[in-house]
């Protein structure tokens, strides 16, 4: 019996290769934008949680530097920190004068006519910007006429932390609410304070709740 192949065998053709710059379909591209947002989505916190880290560690040792500079005035001052306020003839702790706290004998040298804390010193904390003005970290102001020698537990007491004002104290109104936003801007809410002995430590929302200013 013959076979008949001709017009059966050989005419099957192959579907032609996609030619042209169109390598991808709309939906190929939609699928590939929602992975790389879905993946940016998972990376931002991550990053702003590294971001934020290391703008705290920049706070710290801002804190770390006023600590010891202070320990510095302290040494020159009859053991006395720098006033914060109301004392005859010592200055205004950030007052500028040949014998403040500001004068640049103590953290940075500044011309004595100007009366304006610089932008980028050691009273800014990188995390407390945007309308928390130039002065983020307030001093305690109850050490006021207060002896070093005089202070007990000095790795319990507050010298310098975070906040929105020129000093702290336990019992002015409104001051601390302002380390309690303070903390909130600061990774796991916790903000930084330099201690009376110098170390540097991030406070929980416990530890500011029980912190004690008074320097007996
Ligand atoms: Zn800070």
């Amino acid at each position: 019996m013959k076979h008949i192949t001709h017009g059966l065998v050989g005419e099957v053709k192959a579907t032609p290769p996609r030619t042209g710059g169109g390598g991808f379909t709309l939906i190929e591209l939609l699928v590939v934008i929602a992975i790389i947002s879905i993946l940016a989505a998972l990376l931002m916190p991550a990053l702003k949680r590294a971001r934020d880290a290391a703008k705290s560690v920049n706070c710290m040792s801002n804190l770390k530097q006023l600590g010891l500079a202070a320990m510095l005035y302290a040494n020159d001052n009859n053991r006395s920190f720098p006033h914060y306020n109301g004392h005859p003839t010592v200055p205004f702790w950030y007052s500028v004068g040949p014998d403040s706290f500001f004068a640049g004998k103590y953290l940075y040298n500044r011309p004595t006519n100007s009366n304006a804390l610089e932008l980028g010193s050691v009273f800014d904390c990188p995390l407390l910007k945007d309308g928390w003005g130039n002065l983020d970290h307030p001093y305690n102001s109850e050490c006021l006429y207060v002896s070093l020698n005089s202070i007990r537990s000095p790795s319990k007491k507050i010298l310098f932390c975070d906040g929105a004002y020129y000093f702290i104290n336990n019992d002015t109104p409104g001051t601390l609410p302002h380390w309690d936003t303070a903390a909130r801007y600061h990774p796991n809410g916790k903000m930084n304070a330099v201690f009376v002995d110098g170390h540097v430590e991030s406070l929980g929302r416990q530890d500011i709740d029980d912190a004690k200013f008074e320097m007996d």
